[in-house]
């Protein structure tokens, strides 16, 4: 078939080839950036629990061993690093599937009430090793049902709740609570009287690595990702999250949730 497009059109077709590649490869170059950067952090990230670990381990095999105290105590250090290796590696694997789009929600009808008390009962241990107390208000003894992927909403009540043990205050206090917000909405804090956020990092604090330079972020361990998972996890819900921080006071973090509508009428 002969190709008789005038000049025009062609000149026209040429330029939006151009285009459309330049553009393409501009995608690709940010795509670059990002996994270079990615890679960067996850190195970086993984380096210090594994050196971490090796100390120890050669520390024991350097004649340490022999020692029994500090034989289990060192075994102990390292067990440690090893648990912060597995964490590392269980939020990078949830991060990058969110961010590609790959995990997908089982949406289903649950109790919000259950789920923040099953949350309490995990993390109580980690709470008392620092005498920080975590209160949910009595008032909950009924059912709240909620739609939503609980084992994921349950990661997020996770990461929030944990954060706060970390980030707060020895001898302090958490505390969950459930507020309507509209008829189809309920919102749950996570309130905390610990370090707080200075102001200017607040906007950050969802980036995935982001970690506030001088809180107690570097010592508690962690991998910087726990708030960026919650933040995907949240939006994939089509619900929002908040911040709200003092530095020194303390932190609130809160996010929305479809309340379950009671076809009965109220009485
Ligand atoms: P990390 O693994 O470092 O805890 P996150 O993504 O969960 O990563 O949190 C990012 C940073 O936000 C933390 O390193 C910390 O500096 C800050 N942060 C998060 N939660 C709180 C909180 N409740 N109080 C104070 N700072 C917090």
């Amino acid at each position: 078939q002969p190709i008789t497009t005038d000049m025009a059109t062609l000149t026209r077709e040429v330029k939006k080839f151009a285009t459309d590649k330049k553009l393409e490869i501009e995608t690709l170059k940010v795509r670059e950036e990002y996994r270079r950067e990615f890679l960067g952090n996850v190195s970086h990230e993984l380096k210090t629990p594994l050196f971490m670990v090796q100390g120890y381990l050669s520390t024991l095999l350097d004649g340490a061993m022999n020692d029994k105290t500090i034989r289990k105590k060192y075994l102990e250090r390292a067990e440690k690093g090893v648990e912060r290796l597995i964490y590392i590696v269980q939020d990078l694997d949830m991060i990058s599937k969110l961010e590609i789009g790959e995990l997908n929600l089982e949406i289903t009808q649950f109790d919000i009430v259950k789920l923040i008390q099953n949350v309490f009962d995990l993390l109580e241990m980690k709470a008392s090793k620092k005498d920080i107390i975590l209160m949910f208000d009595m008032k909950y003894s009924i059912p709240i049902m909620v739609i939503g992927d609980q084992e994921k909403i349950q990661q997020v009540v996770m990461n929030l709740i944990v954060n706060s043990i970390k980030y707060g205050e020895k001898k302090g206090t958490t505390e969950v609570s459930i507020e309507d917000l509209t008829e189809e909405k309920l919102i749950v804090r996570v309130t905390d009287n610990g370090e707080g956020i200075v102001k200017k990092n607040i906007s950050r604090l969802f980036e995935r690595f982001y970690r506030v330079d001088k809180s107690g972020a570097r010592t508690e361990g962690g991998s910087g990702l726990g708030l960026a998972i919650v933040k995907h996890i949240i939006e994939a819900h089509d619900e929002k999250i908040y911040v709200d921080s003092t530095y020194g006071v303390g932190s609130e973090f809160s996010f929305t949730l479809q309340k379950v509508k009671n076809k009965k009428k109220q009485l």
